[in-house]
């Protein structure tokens, strides 16, 4: 039985997620096409972390792990070779590859291992250990481990991005020291546990979600009834105990004198009646409302490695909006919309596209106003010229997100404020389900993959027309939530 830097990291988080990983793969979930994302990401910084080191040699590992094996021994017994990417090394049972090993002076080595993060996280530690102790039981001459993590506050100024300034080195080697001798504790669990007939039987919990997501979390967390106690947002976990030993699994059986925040005790409310629940005060929100209205929303992605001059590592790059404009009440909304169809700068034609679109008057209307009036500032900053055009802009938002937070709830919101949750509950003939984009994260795999020069034509086409009916749904979206919540407000007291 082997165990990969993977795997160590899997038992790390829980032994019975290896003993799954080993012996019962199947029951894994399926990753999606972000998991996917995050891995070309990743693939990515690595790539661009190794011009760091010019003449840096690939071991190549297509002949399987003996041969990638054999093939670093033979770089590292070669002096002229600088750096080794990917070597890969095996000592009593634990594999694992290296992103960068620099040659440094009398036969001793530095490790880099590569993140995309933009900081150094405890777990990175534990990763980087397991690396060092393979390598200092095989006999290598490591003289130091570092991490190379994404700089934040790196600028793109110049057409290509500069690596030196891109990556901040960490030196871990006294922190990865400390952690041998409990990594050989625990690495004397993990070849326990492996060789056990059947998984360990461990409870679920928060480690089931922290640091990562487990792939098994289907198989381990049965599925809750929609008024589980858990639902109840921002439940303390004490107040979650003494109900459970209360016996009261169900939200409908939460005593009317058990303690609740007002924001529990509504939905509790709602979820024991089935109705949903309006205030008095909602109406006079929609006073603030100046026709003509004008909804909007951005898609966007935001790589680690910038693509355009002023962008940060994570800076959102916008490459689509939609907006609805309605000029009166109960008058059809006429649609605007705009969409990146290249890999050139998306930045100038979305914002001179959006003013046109939104004209100079009227209320704009958005959900969740944070996300779209950052989006303008970071625009404003990398085009001065629409500075005073975008506080136009920004001072004409109006937010429908805190209009429902603070005045509605539907039974099935199921505790969240999201669009998603709201419309198919208050428009039911509304609903993102079916179509082959459903949420942004989706929109900016397709819009990535739509100018990325892989498509077909007819593939190109079928992504356009999916990304357009996207965001056009989430503004009529918010069209029709705001017609339901104008009819279902109570009249004025
Ligand atoms: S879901 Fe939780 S308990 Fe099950 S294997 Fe994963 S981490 Fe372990």
């Amino acid at each position: 039985m082997r165990i990969s830097k993977s795997r160590y990291m899997a038992g790390l988080q829980c032994l019975k997620r290896l003993y799954l990983q080993v012996h019962e793969p199947g029951l894994a979930a399926q990753g999606d096409g972000a998991d996917v994302a995050i891995i070309q990401q990743g693939h990515d910084v690595g790539l661009l972390a190794r011009e760091l080191f010019p003449g840096g040699i690939e071991v190549d590992s297509s002949g399987g792990l003996g041969q990638a094996i054999r093939a670093t021994k033979e770089l590292v017994a070669n002096p002229e070779v600088p750096a080794i990417f990917e070597g890969a090394f095996e000592s009593q049972g634990v594999i694992v590859k290296t992103d960068i090993l620099q040659r440094r002076k009398e036969s001793l080595w530095r490790l880099i291992e590569v993140k995309s993060s933009t900081d150094l996280k405890e777990r990175h530690l534990e990763d980087v250990a397991i690396q060092s102790y393979a390598l200092s039981r095989s006999g290598f001459n490591l003289a130091s481990v570092w991490l190379a993590h994404v700089n934040r506050k790196y600028e793109l100024t110049e057409a290509t991005v500069d690596p030196r300034q891109f990556f901040l080195l960490r030196n871990l080697t006294r922190r990865v020291q400390n952690l041998q001798p409990a990594l050989t504790f625990q690495l004397r669990s993990q070849f326990r546990v492996l060789a056990m007939p059947k998984a360990p039987d461990l409870p679920t919990g928060p480690h089931c979600t922290n640091p990562v997501t487990c792939e098994f979390f289907h198989h381990c967390n049965q599925p809750k009834p929609n008024d589980y106690i858990g639902y109840l947002p921002r439940l303390h976990a004490s107040a979650a105990e003494q109900l459970e030993e209360m016996g009261v699994e169900s939200i409908h059986d939460i005593p009317d004198d058990f303690e609740l925040s007002e924001f529990q005790r509504r939905v509790c409310d709602t979820m024991q009646t089935g109705e949903p629940w309006f205030s008095a005060d909602l109406k006079a929100e929609f006073e603030a409302l100046n026709y003509p209205l004008c909804f909007m929303d951005f898609e966007t992605v935001n790589p680690a490695i910038p693509r355009f001059r002023g962008m940060h590592p994570y800076d959102h790059l916008p490459f689509q909006w939609s907006v609805h404009v309605q000029a009166q009440p109960d008058v059809a909304p006429e649609h605007f919309e705009f969409l990146a169809m290249d890999n050139g700068d998306p930045r100038p034609a979305f914002i001179s596209s959006l003013c046109e679109a939104l004209g100079e008057h009227g209320s704009i209307v958005v959900y969740n106003e944070q996300f779209e009036s950052q989006r303008l500032w970071e625009l404003a900053g990398w085009l001065p010229e629409y500075t005073q055009r975008i506080r136009d802009i920004q001072r004409r938002l109006w937010d429908l997100l805190p209009v429902v937070r603070k005045h509605v709830y539907h039974p099935a919101f199921g505790g969240s404020f999201s669009l998603k949750a709201v419309l198919p509950a208050l428009v039911p003939e509304m609903t993102y389900e079916g179509m082959e984009v459903p949420n942004g994260q989706a929109a900016g795999l397709a819009w990535q993959a739509m100018i990325g020069g892989d498509c077909s034509e007819g593939e190109r086409q079928s992504k356009r027309q999916a990304l357009l009916d996207y965001c056009g749904q989430d503004t009529l979206a918010m069209v029709r939530l705001l017609e339901a919540l104008q009819s279902a407000a109570p009249p004025k007291p």
